[in-house]
């Protein structure tokens, strides 16, 4: 008889209740030695692999551990290490390790940006003045230690060359095809030892091969693995994709591997079998519970999808695993003893999700009815949750569905409301602000948790906030900044307290997942239907504006933020929560206005981050985008002005869709990329104020007037004064009192000396 197998990609390797990330920073501040942290993080990784065996899964990952990064790993694995650390070659030394990562008081860390499309960032790997070799088996150690400990015959996990190359950075021109030429030998001697060590399976991550890559290109990725294929024809390599369906089909399950995973949940991957089929040689790894969200599977959904997946593979050659690594959902839900029942019925994290992957194998291996009882289970889990009043609110569908062209568009464009919010305001040429955030001290934070534990009064801790509020109202006039903030000290996360505050969403517990390093974040879950049911932000500002005569701005996080920064409920579409959070928003933009708040600040950082990893959806999500942003944005009077704020990112795909956002004001986290950002803006001749951070928030350093005056100049050299407005990059939340005080006044002096110049 067949036997259908289950698999998983990766495990999170947080732990239930973060105890990863206390053994990191404990050591990090010095108070657990090396071999302690060895010893802990062990613990945990084998905790991992033991409950993922009980759960039924056959092919277990190993080697998807990391202390802090799986690419990094792969950088250490081939002595990759950028020539300002210190290196004398051999396996690279922890200290070494995180230092690449974090930096130290010699040399600054490398750049860490986004994996794909998630908010998990990665260590990008430095490939110049190296040369790459294998200095340390990482996946064998894992590999030995599985079967030595557990008696796991795990399934090593490799970050594959044509994914770590691209991802990599040098400043050569050494061709793409001469790199892959360079590191294919290296991952042979990684594969082979693997081979001779025992193991069956391996696999190689590609989510690379979800965008398209050249002919060029596609033949150095044929050469590698034929290499590969030819020096370890024993081994069942599985190219592993992710996140998106597979952009060059054709040519990537032609590759010369034993089994190809795809994603059946991101991405049309079904349409692509019906098209093209699949091989006849290979065994598929069909990725259909979703590894990205928190939601219980459907399983009659799902074992419909296998149904059909089975009439292009046979049972035999199909294995059955999540979409993704689950490196991107919390651990498990055995954890939340707060939660309504019924909402916890809806939930599956990590554990839940390899349970689902353990009964659909069954169900495909022996049929459907050896598990009735869970699809009867799953089955009323499902229904209750979708009926109850959460999902149920008939008002909002209402609204929504009524909503008419002129109620998503200002009343006057761009040209006639800078004129009246031009009188209203009367500010100076080149005013100045920041973008939201104040310095978030330790007493803020110890106030705040003082309040949450019941320590103290909500009267007492609204007090607090409102002294803290007052003192920068002063300090904020004393600088003489010309559009001050609040400061956003009752906020922990800008995207939390939002979710707090609407109906529709939960906020877990325990709902941790890895955002970089020791890092994590909990997003809110969005379980329900969306809506406003009080005022969000209006006690605060309308506090704030009641101190001052110069305008203060209201300050909200954007629609399209709080969808790509929560975990959303999969059974409507994506595009309809956002529009029900844009409605519950444009309600307290409403609200602000109504209270005297005059300018509104929509802050939109993830905007350009939610970017479909497939060209043909990107249209359709920036129209979604911008949809939505007028929903909340577009009902106010001529003479409110709305901000919007954005951090540093690659704008000239999307600039056409940041005009058509229509807001008045937009500022722009620059620091890390002055010169190529400007003429994003410039080439597109875009017609709104603009706002760019003027020096870099994330140093504890002074800047200069000089070097401000040279910031501010060299904008204004490509962007008319008209347009201008002088602010420091986001985040000053982060900072202490006294930097930002300083860098904030030099900043208001060099606005002052130039605008005098104009
Ligand atoms: N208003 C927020 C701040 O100033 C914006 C944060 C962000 O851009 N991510 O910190
Ligand atoms: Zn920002």
């Amino acid at each position: 008889m067949v036997k259908v197998q289950s698999s998983t990609i990766g495990y999170p390797r947080i732990g239930g209740k973060r105890e990863w990330k206390r053994a990191l920073e404990s050591f990090w501040s010095g108070s657990i030695s090396e071999v302690e942290l060895l010893t802990k993080t062990k613990e945990i990784r084998l905790d991992n692999l033991r409950k993922q065996k009980e759960i039924g899964i056959d092919l277990i990952p190993v080697g998807d551990f990391s202390l802090y990064d799986h690419v990094l790993d792969t950088s250490i694995m081939f002595g990759i290490v950028p020539t300002r650390f210190e290196y004398a070659g051999g396996k690279v030394p922890l200290d070494t390790y995180f230092a690449i990562a974090r930096g130290n008081k010699d040399a600054i860390a490398s750049e860490m940006t986004k994996w794909f499309n998630t908010n998990y960032h990665y260590i990008v790997p430095e490939l110049d003045n190296v040369t790459p070799k294998l200095v340390e088996n990482r996946p064998l150690e894992f590999y030995r230690e599985a079967k030595k400990e557990l008696g796991i015959n795990g399934k090593p996990v490799l970050l594959g060359p044509i994914t770590f190359i691209k991802l990599a950075k040098s400043s050569g021109d050494t061709p793409f095809e001469e790199t892959v030429e360079q590191f294919t030998p290296l991952y042979i001697e990684v594969l082979k030892e693997l081979a001779e060590a025992g193991a069956e399976w391996v696999q190689i991550d590609e989510p690379v091969f979800t965008s398209e890559l050249s002919a060029n290109e596609h033949k150095a990725v044929q050469k590698a693995y034929t290499a590969i294929h030819e020096a370890v024809p024993s081994l069942k390599i599985i190219v592993q994709t992710y996140f998106e369906k597979v952009a060059n089909y054709a040519e990537v399950s032609a590759l010369p591997v034993h089994a190809l995973g795809l994603d059946f949940v991101h991405g049309n991957t079904i349409e692509l079998l019906q098209k093209f089929g699949f091989p006849k040689d290979k065994v598929l790894l069909a990725g259909v519970v979703d590894g990205r969200n928190v939601w219980k599977s459907d399983l009659d959904v799902k074992l419909s999808l296998l149904d059909e997946i089975q009439s292009h593979v046979e049972k035999d050659r199909l294995i059955i695993q999540p979409s993704s690594s689950l490196l991107h959902v919390p651990v498990s839900i055995e954890l939340e003893s707060k939660l309504d029942n019924v909402i916890k019925g809806g939930l599956s994290f990590a554990d839940e999700k390899l349970l689902e992957i353990v009964h659909l194998t069954k169900a495909v291996q022996d049929g459907k009815e050896t598990i009735a009882t869970e699809l009867e289970e799953n089955k009323n889990a499902l229904t209750t949750l979708n009926n109850s009043k959460y999902r149920q609110n008939v008002v909002v569908k209402g609204n929504i569905k009524n909503l008419t062209e002129s109620d998503v568009n200002r009343a006057a464009p761009f040209a006639e409301r800078i004129l009246a919010q031009r009188k209203r305001f009367n500010l100076p040429l080149l005013p100045t602000t920041t973008i939201g955030s104040l310095p978030q001290t330790a007493e803020v934070r110890k106030q705040r948790s003082k309040w949450r534990r019941g320590e103290s009064t909500a009267e007492q801790y609204e007090q607090f906030i409102k002294d803290q509020i007052s003192k920068w109202i002063d300090i904020q006039e004393e600088i003489g900044l010309d559009v001050l903030v609040h400061g956003e000290f009752e906020r922990t996360d800008m995207v939390e307290y939002f979710g707090e505050k609407i109906d529709g969403f939960v906020v877990s517990q325990f709902g941790w997942v890895q955002s970089y390093g020791s890092r994590c974040v909990k997003p809110p879950l969005i379980l329900g239907d969306v809506a406003f049911s009080q005022p969000i932000t209006v006690k605060e500002s309308v506090f704030a504006q009641s101190l001052t005569k110069k305008p203060v701005k209201g300050m909200l996080t954007g629609p399209v933020t709080i969808l790509n920064w929560s975990f959303v409920r999969d059974d409507i579409p994506r595009f309809e929560v956002l529009n029900q959070i844009a409605y519950a928003l444009r309600h307290e933009v409403e609200e602000l206005e109504k209270n005297g708040i005059h300018m509104i600040q929509v802050d939109e950082p993830a905007l350009r981050e939610g970017l479909p990893l497939n060209l043909s959806d990107r249209k359709g999500y920036l129209d979604a985008a911008v949809h939505a942003f007028k929903i909340s944005t577009a009902s106010v009077e001529n003479d409110t002005q709305i901000h919007t704020h954005m951090c540093y990112s690659d704008f000239n795909e999307i600039i056409d869709s940041i005009s058509a956002l229509d807001a008045d004001v937009i500022s722009i986290e620059v620091s890390r990329s002055h010169g190529e950002l400007i003429s994003a803006f410039e080439k597109n001749t875009y017609d709104k104020e603009i706002g760019l951070g003027v020096y870099d928030i994330h140093s504890p350093r002074v800047p200069s007037k000089d070097e401000l005056r040279q910031n501010i100049n060299r904008a204004l050299k490509t962007i008319n004064p008209n347009q201008f407005w002088i602010n420091p990059d986001c985040g000053l939340k982060t900072r202490n009192e006294e930097e930002t005080i300083a860098a904030l006044k030099v900043m208001v002096e060099a606005a002052k000396e130039i605008r005098a110049e104009q």
